[in-house]
């Protein structure tokens, strides 16, 4: 669903992301790992269009496309982003919402929906992540790990194709840690819900319990894709940055 083909990506004269080539499919959960600097981030914000590149292209649903050196219009970048919801390390709420209204406004503004029919959509997606009890509730009264739920409900209530999620628990004590990921889990097991997941973490854990594949990402280059258990292996190719040492 989204394919990534030699994408170049410099700042200034600093080359970030070094011609990175990968696919993401449905109903497939992808861990990427790497060093700090590596280019994790800047990778899914190319993807995602909130980052221009200099070389290689995104397609996703091979509808969508982004070009390296083109500027993509508006409407390609409102559909894309439509088909690729991003959860951020800092949940980024709006404030003076709560909680139902943080998950309906997408199915208002970008869906079109009846506010009755996107309350009801909403609803169900906060019941899903755990939070039916906080309907109302105001990020600023709810603990990071809520918080953080509450924006993946935002984000799966958009109807996308795939979700990519930026270090989503690092800003959280590892309680709300587990509770989140269990959460991501939970949504991963679905096999009703078929979107391609992308996860970014240092949280090697619940990446082996999550994630089908990882790609270990270093110096903006892909050092290796396959297999979950192969690549965290404490002798695999993510184990030095990763400070696993013996399961
Ligand atoms: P972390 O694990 O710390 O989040 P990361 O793998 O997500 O790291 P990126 O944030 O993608 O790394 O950054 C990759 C490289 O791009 C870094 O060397 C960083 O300094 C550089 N970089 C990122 N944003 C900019 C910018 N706006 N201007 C210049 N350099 C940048
Ligand atoms: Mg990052």
């Amino acid at each position: 669903i989204i394919q990534v083909q030699q994408l170049v990506k410099y700042h200034g004269k600093q080359r970030i992301l070094d011609g990175i080539s990968v696919t993401f499919t449905k109903g497939e959960v992808a861990g990427i790992v790497g060093p700090s600097g590596s280019g994790k981030s800047t990778l899914l914000r190319c993807i995602n269009g909130l980052e221009v590149f200099q070389e290689g292209e995104v397609c996703v649903q091979s509808t969508w496309k982004l070009c390296g050196g083109v500027p993509a219009s508006r409407e390609t970048l409102l559909q894309l982003r439509r088909a690729v919801g991003m959860v951020f390390q800092q949940f980024h709420l709006f404030p003076h919402m709560n909680a139902l209204e943080n998950v309906m406004a997408g199915p208002v503004h970008v869906l079109g929906h009846k506010r009755d029919q996107a309350e009801a959509v909403a609803c169900c997606w906060l019941e899903r992540v755990g939070l039916k009890d906080k309907l109302r509730a105001y990020p600023a009264q709810l603990s990071g790990g809520q918080q953080q739920r509450v924006a993946i409900a935002r984000a799966l209530a958009v109807q996308p194709q795939a979700l990519l999620f930026d270090e989503p628990t690092s800003a959280l004590d590892p309680r709300m840690a587990a509770e989140v990921m269990q959460v991501i889990d939970d949504l991963a097991d679905d096999p009703d819900l078929q979107v391609a997941m992308v996860i970014v973490s240092h949280d090697v854990a619940a990446l082996r319990r999550i994630a089908d594949r990882i790609h270990v990402l270093d110096k903006g280059r892909i050092i290796y894709s396959g297999p979950t258990a192969e690549a965290l292996d404490p002798h695999g190719p993510a184990a030095s940055f990763l400070g696993i040492t013996t399961t």
